[in-house]
């Protein structure tokens, strides 16, 4: 097991006081930034950034980052969300590190699609089936990471499966 041990904490950031969403951060006693290499290949939707060390990431709307001594969230609905949130990410980058030997490190930085981008391959219906309103709403959504793929059931109709197919690709969310 590479993180043994860490000290966390939970708090409201002071940016938004009053907002009633939670941040916390693991400070490590270990230096995880090659595992920043093996979460970059194998997390979708991660951004590995070089110049930073950093790895940030979007699940369920929260935001992620790796740095090499420390593990953070925020933007989570509760205190205990918060924490978690953090052992379920130390536990992945564990994880991680023990399958190091079956995944080749990335060291690409991707690009975050647009809303726009993500619009375009929608099929522009505006139907509302996914709980939204447009569908350029569903894109925001679906690049906040708010939504997933599978959330737009018209994109499993055969006449949409070119741009299904073009969607997984362009933003690296899972389908399901
Ligand atoms: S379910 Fe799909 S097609 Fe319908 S509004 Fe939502 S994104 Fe658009």
């Amino acid at each position: 097991m590479l993180i043994k041990k860490y000290d966390l904490e939970v708090f409201t950031p002071p940016c938004d006081p009053g907002a009633e969403r939670y941040a916390a951060r693991a400070r490590l006693t270990v230096d995880i930034s090659e595992v920043l290499l093996y979460l970059n290949a194998t997390l979708r939707g991660a951004i590995y950034h070089p110049g930073a060390n950093a790895l940030t990431w979007k699940k369920g709307g929260h935001n992620i980052a790796f740095h090499a001594y420390e593990i953070a969230t925020s933007n989570v609905e509760d205190r205990e969300g918060a924490e978690q949130e953090i052992e379920g990410l130390i536990d992945l980058a564990n994880r991680t590190w023990k399958r190091r030997d079956e995944i080749k490190p990335d060291k690409t930085t991707r690009q975050r699609p647009t809303p726009m981008a993500i619009y375009k391959l929608l099929p522009n219906t505006n139907c509302k089936r996914c709980d939204e309103p447009t569908c350029y709403s569903f894109a925001l959504k679906l690049a906040a990471s708010k939504k997933k793929l599978a959330d737009c059931p018209i994109l499993g109709e055969p006449i949409y499966e070119d741009k299904f197919t073009a969607l997984k690709e362009m933003v690296l969310f899972p389908a399901e």
